[in-house]
């Protein structure tokens, strides 16, 4: 797992033109079945990854807190909602709360969540490849290429299938 995660960021930049070719199209004519093909290209690699072999996402980027978040983990810790803020999150240059550094304070030696019941609306969602209407994500998800060898694996194994089935029906027209 680990020579894949360090090969990541070469991999995804020989797919990336490919990557952004493919989300193009798919962002003009999402095929009807999208979701349903997600779920399963989601479950099956999820079902073969264990992500405590990898935290790459913990380790190199972090979630987007919403106030809920903060109020949540804050009350956990019991803390104060500003003491939080301050002891781990500033602003980024978009506005939104982020953790002040990576790795996130919030991951174990062992790649366990130290806060994982009460963990950002972000990192219970990420990498988002089972998200409903996937093709609205198609720049976060490049960027997930680079980082998270389940997106990686998801977004190759979405363009063959998507491949099969596109000559599948060129050939039923043809009949
Ligand atoms: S979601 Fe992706 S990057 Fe995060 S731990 Fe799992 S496989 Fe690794
Ligand atoms: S809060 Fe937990 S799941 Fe989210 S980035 Fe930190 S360690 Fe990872």
């Amino acid at each position: 797992m680990q020579d894949f995660i360090n090969n990541l960021p070469a991999l995804a930049k020989d797919k990336h033109n490919e990557n952004k070719r493919f989300f193009a199209k798919l962002k003009k004519k999402p095929p009807k079945h999208l979701d349903q093909m997600m779920q399963e290209l989601h479950d099956e690699e999820f079902e073969a990854t264990n992500c405590l072999e990898c935290a790459n996402c913990c380790k190199t980027t972090g979630p987007l807190f919403t106030p809920k978040d903060v109020d949540r983990i804050a009350k956990h810790l019991k803390m104060k909602s500003h003491q939080f803020e301050t002891q781990y999150l500033r602003t980024d240059e978009d506005g939104d709360l982020v953790l002040q550094q990576t790795p996130c304070a919030f991951l174990d030696t062992d790649n366990y969540c130290l806060i994982y019941d009460v963990r950002p609306k972000a990192c219970r969602e990420y990498p988002h490849t089972d998200r409903k209407k996937f093709h609205q994500i198609t720049n976060l998800t490049i960027r997930n290429v680079a980082m998270c060898p389940a997106t990686y694996n998801i977004v190759e194994k979405m363009k063959a299938l998507m491949e099969t089935t596109h000559d599948k029906n060129t050939k039923k027209r043809r009949k």
